[in-house]
């Protein structure tokens, strides 16, 4: 069964050595039975709250989700390492692949909140994206069946400022003066897709990992040219799992397609730009136009009114999720609403409390999107 809501999880951090230094307090509790997560009132002693932090709403806020991973503390015997989220996660969506369903997760929050450690990870410490690819090809190459034969591609874009980057364009196509932004274009069958995005054939899993790492160097280049884009970017890596069956006593051929979605957002901070003064409000660019859309395509498919409507019910315009007003949204268009199986998991800093409630108030409404994944099988003789 392919209905189901988007799986919401939790990941806070531990502290940062900036964090250590200005002798920061954590504002987060979990409980590991309810999967419950507390967010505190800062103590009024702590300088930086006191700065920075407004304090006329604030109290002690609880929420529930699917999982409340605590890896704020190491020593602590609940800490979930990077395995653990894998394991919690990762695994259970790549079997759904394996059956022929689309899977998408996404990492949500604030700019240092832990999205691209949990996602991407370090070479010691690998996130879902290199566990995903390991674990990809170990089930392939472990199979038995001499009637199944598989086919994997990958692909890794960003989009920034409204522009679709191709992140393993060959190097001769990308320069300052060309940066290769690429088209959306939209297929009556297949929705939304990127026009001449390079996408590439993987034999292995180390071949696999080489594209990862080079798309993910090709951000990093422009990201350190151009102040810092990784914070305004989102970040797509996408592997296609084909499997082709040949039936010996029937003759027949089927495959099973399956899209796995592996999205590091912009810093959530970035789409409240507009509620900012002063020199950020004049800092145009500053306002993520995709991160906006994304909230308010969040907030149309998390109302109950929109629920009802796919059951049967009358749709009104004002129902219409936004998904063409960003390029983000747009693309990601059947993750979200439409046929796939969807994880976020939220990344939250131990001691900012305005933008730690503003990102679990968000995981909270995603809790009440419901997608309607098939399994994407087809006869092809
Ligand atoms: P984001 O991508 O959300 O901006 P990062 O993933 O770059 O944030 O994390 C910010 C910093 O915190 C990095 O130095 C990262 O290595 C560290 N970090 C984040 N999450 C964890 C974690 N769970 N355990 C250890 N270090 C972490
Ligand atoms: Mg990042």
């Amino acid at each position: 069964n392919g209905g189901g809501n988007v799986r919401v999880v939790v990941r806070v951090r531990g502290f940062l050595p900036r964090e250590v230094e200005r002798g920061a307090e954590c504002l987060v509790e979990m409980n590991p039975e309810t999967q419950g997560t507390k967010l505190l009132i800062p103590n009024a002693t702590d300088a930086a709250n006191t700065r920075t932090q407004s304090r006329k709403i604030m109290e002690e806020k609880k929420f529930t989700f699917d999982n409340s991973f605590w890896s704020h503390n190491e020593k602590d015997e609940h800490y979930a390492h990077q395995e653990d989220i894998y394991n919690a996660l990762g695994e259970e969506f790549l079997d759904h692949n394996f059956e022929g369903y689309h899977t998408c997760i996404f990492a949500y929050g604030q700019t240092g909140s832990g999205k691209s450690y949990t996602m991407m990870g370090t070479p010691a410490q690998p996130g879902l994206i290199p566990r995903t690819c390991e674990d990809l090809f170990q089930r392939i190459e472990s199979s038995i069946s001499p009637h199944i034969s598989y086919s994997v591609r990958v692909s890794y874009f960003e989009v920034y400022n409204e522009h679709v980057r191709d992140l393993l364009a060959p190097p001769s196509h990308t320069t300052d003066k060309h940066p290769n932004y690429l088209k959306i274009r939209e297929s009556p069958t297949e929705g939304p897709y990127i026009k001449d995005l390079t996408d590439l054939s993987v034999k292995n899993y180390v071949e696999l990992l080489r594209y990862m790492r080079i798309g993910d160097s090709n951000r990093t280049i422009a990201s350190t040219k151009m102040n810092d884009t990784s914070s305004r970017s989102h970040a797509v890596f996408t592997i296609m799992l084909k499997q082709i069956h040949h039936d010996l006593s029937t003759d027949a051929t089927t495959e099973r397609l399956a899209r796995i979605r592996l999205v590091d957002l912009a810093g959530s901070e970035r789409a409240k730009a507009t509620e900012a003064t002063g020199a950020r409000l004049r800092e145009g660019s500053n306002i993520n136009k995709s991160l906006t859309t994304l909230g308010r395509v969040i907030a149309a498919l998390a109302d109950p009114r929109h629920a009802r409507a796919h059951n049967g019910g009358k749709t009104r315009s004002k129902d219409v999720v936004p998904y063409r007003d960003s390029i983000l949204t747009w693309l990601l268009k059947d993750s979200l609403g439409g046929n796939s199986k969807t994880a976020m998991i939220a990344c939250i800093a131990p001691s900012d409390y305005d933008e730690t409630l503003s990102t679990l108030r968000y995981a909270d409404q995603a809790k009440h999107i419901r997608t309607r994944a098939i399994v994407n099988q087809d006869s092809v003789s």
